[in-house]
């Protein structure tokens, strides 16, 4: 029993080490590609849903590993939220998104908005409202062209203070999403004074429409509740014709999926825009 004991811990002694070396290793590959920008944006159009018009792009990270070639967020965003290195790569995103759009408009493409997603931690920085205004100043992005997406359960955590932080955000003039939403527990009465411009639909609830009727009612719900609160409402993860009709027949005025576009490079989204105007 002794021995069985002692290898037993061996083995768990090991497995252990091997997760946090990978950890470690996943840690520091980041951290020199963070450094080695080898980190990319790709932009997904939002569209409205009344009259199919581009109403903004969503900036989504990617990374470009020499190695592993383009790594999706889902690999790292949770690592970096982790280790606190999605502050520097936050403030990267930022920077990268609010320029690029600068320098869209600057060229006469006149797309009205980026959303831009702030991880909760981001969002806990107590000085994260000076860190926009000072990219806005430094890219020279108008304000309201800038529409910071935060997850539902980043806002709900501890709402009072959320009151304050979100009041400083809308003070700088840009525009306030919740992400996400339908997948924490809002309340409403927060909800209703939280200084927000939108609310973005979970894409779970959108998948499995029109089979699922749970999720058309849910859906439907929170479409209302925007229209009552009067805020915006967008649908994310449209992939199907009848999905669109469904929310078009609810009301929804914007949606975001793979039925109009996937997210792709800043040139792929230009070379579509334009052969789209022209054709
Ligand atoms: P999200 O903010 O909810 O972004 C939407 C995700 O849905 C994106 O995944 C997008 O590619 C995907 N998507 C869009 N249309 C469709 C569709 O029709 N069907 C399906 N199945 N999926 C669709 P992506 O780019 O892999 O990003 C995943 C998550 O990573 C994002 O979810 C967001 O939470 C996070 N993320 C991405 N970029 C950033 C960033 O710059 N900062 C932070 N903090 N998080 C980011
Ligand atoms: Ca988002
Ligand atoms: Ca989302
Ligand atoms: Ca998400």
């Amino acid at each position: 029993a002794k021995e069985n004991g002692r290898g037993t811990y061996r083995f768990y002694r090991t497995a252990l080490t091997d997760a946090a070396n990978t950890r470690l290793a996943l840690e520091a590959k980041l951290r020199r590609g963070l450094e080695r920008e080898e980190m990319v944006l790709h932009f997904q159009p939002l569209i409205g849903i009344g009259d199919r018009k581009l109403v903004g792009v969503e900036a989504l990270l990617r990374w470009q590993d020499p190695t592993d070639g383009l790594v999706p967020p889902d690999r790292f965003i949770p690592l970096a939220e982790e280790t606190g290195l999605i502050v520097p790569l936050g403030d990267w995103v930022l920077t990268t998104a609010c320029r690029q759009l600068k320098a869209w408009r600057d060229d006469g493409i006149m797309i009205d908005m980026m959303a831009v997603n702030l991880s909760p931690r981001q969002f806990q920085l107590p000085d994260i409202a000076e860190r926009i205004r000072d990219v806005l100043a430094e890219t020279g992005l108008p304000p309201h062209c800038l529409e910071i997406e935060i997850t539902e359960s980043a806002l709900m955590e501890q709402a009072e203070a959320t009151l304050t932080k979100l009041a400083a955000l809308k003070a700088l003039g840009i525009r306030l999403a919740i992400d996400d939403f339908g997948t924490g527990y809002s309340s409403l009465a927060y909800l209703k004074r939280f200084p927000i411009d939108k609310l973005k639909v979970d894409k779970s609830f959108i998948a499995d429409i029109p089979s699922n009727l749970a999720d058309m009612e849910i859906t439907a719900a929170i479409i209302g509740l925007a229209q009552n609160l009067n805020l915006e409402v967008l649908a994310e993860g449209v992939e199907t014709t009848a999905q669109l009709d469904f929310l078009r027949g609810k009301g929804c005025d914007t949606a975001q999926g793979y039925l109009f576009a996937r997210p792709s490079s800043a040139e792929d989204l230009i070379r579509t825009l334009v052969e789209g105007r022209a054709a």
